[in-house]
């Protein structure tokens, strides 16, 4: 019970990495508000599964690159549960493209959802952390060290997220605000399913490149993830922490 009555939200917790941290944050004590952008009923298993298991959550819409959702978001959890102590910016999306296919719409989606929301979810956050301070966990990607070919904008906008995490480091200690970079390296997940990961010649390329032999899975984040919010890693901000079996591009 690491996060015992800590108030934690997720973002993109209906999915993959999100709704297994959310799982593992609610089975370590914390009350969680699983932060979803369309699956509310991927949001509602994972709020029961949590309940199920004697713990505490809730389901909350909003797509984090809207600064009114964003604040209909904190204002829930406030309602909810009086406060915040974590937040995990996990919400986020990865577009593969050659540098002639990219556009200036999917330029701007991914660095929307995944620069432009963990910072409002950040500015949102400070204002319920209050006084005592808080933790934030942004979940970046092992994309943002080893860059590979198609992965121009995605990589760049967790690059964009591990910066963030750093300058901020800097910037809130002094508030008693905590805040690292989580850096998964590939994960089988809805989203890996969808775009063709899971499956494809580059699934298995990766996976003849890691060294622990094959593909993550969403508990091996989530873990890390337990570890960042707890005070086991008190003195740990401003770190840019991989989880990825060991692979270090190819
Ligand atoms: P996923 O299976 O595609 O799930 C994405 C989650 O994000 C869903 O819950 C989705 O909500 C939510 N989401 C998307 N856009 C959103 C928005 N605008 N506002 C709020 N929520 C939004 O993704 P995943 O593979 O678990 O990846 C999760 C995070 O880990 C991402 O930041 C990703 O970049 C990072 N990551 C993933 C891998 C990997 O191999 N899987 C590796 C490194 C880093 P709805 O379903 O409700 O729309």
């Amino acid at each position: 019970m690491k996060l015992k009555n800590k108030v934690a939200i997720v973002t993109g917790a209906s999915k993959g990495i999100g709704a297994s941290i959310a799982r593992y944050y609610g089975a370590a004590g914390a009350k969680v508000v699983v932060n979803y952008a369309t699956s509310k009923e991927g949001a509602d298993k994972v709020v029961k599964a949590i309940t199920d298991n004697g713990g505490t959550a809730i389901a909350v819409q909003g797509d984090v690159s809207k600064e009114a959702d964003i604040n209909r978001l904190f204002a829930a959890t406030q309602e909810a549960f009086g406060g915040l102590d974590i937040l995990v910016n996990n919400a986020g999306i990865y577009e593969y493209l050659p540098i002639e296919q990219v556009s200036a719409e999917s330029f701007h989606q991914q660095f929307n959802i995944n620069v432009l929301g963990p910072i409002l979810a950040i500015q949102a956050a400070l204002k319920l952390f209050g006084d005592k301070g808080g933790n934030i966990i942004n979940i970046s990607s092992a994309a943002s060290k080893f860059a590979m070919a198609t992965g121009s904008v995605y990589s760049a906008s967790k690059a964009a997220l591990d910066t963030i995490t750093v300058a901020l480091s800097k910037e809130l200690g002094v508030k008693n605000v905590r805040i690292n970079s989580l850096l998964p390296g590939s994960v089988e997940t809805e989203g890996t399913h969808t775009t063709g990961v899971m499956g494809s010649e580059f699934e298995k390329q990766l996976i003849a490149n890691t060294p622990l032999g094959r593909i993550g899975q969403p508990e091996d984040i989530a873990k890390v993830a337990v570890f960042l919010a707890s005070d086991d890693s008190a003195w740990m901000t401003g770190e840019l922490i991989t989880a990825s079996g060991g692979i270090y591009g190819f």
